[in-house]
């Protein structure tokens, strides 16, 4: 007989810590920015379409990340 253990264990992975794609730290994932890439149908030939997770660090390194309307109202109350 074959055991069930997969049926609802789907989402343990989320657990784990990740590496950010770019400097290698490990990052609970929680914390991590997805990236999802996508090639543009010129190119879809020669590149696939992928995701990485990077930490915040990374994120605001490349201008990834943009901060929330909640947290710029936070930064400008005085
Ligand atoms: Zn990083």
């Amino acid at each position: 007989m074959r055991s069930i253990e997969s049926a609802g264990g789907g989402t343990r992975d989320t657990s784990r810590t990740r590496e950010c794609y770019r400097c290698d730290r490990d990052v609970a994932p929680q914390l991590l920015f997805r990236v999802d890439v996508q090639s543009p149908d010129h190119l879809s030939e020669k590149y696939a379409d992928s995701v990485r997770y990077c930490c915040e660090h990374c994120a605001a390194a490349m201008n990834l990340s943009d901060f929330s309307d909640r947290w710029k109202a936070h930064a400008k109350r005085e």
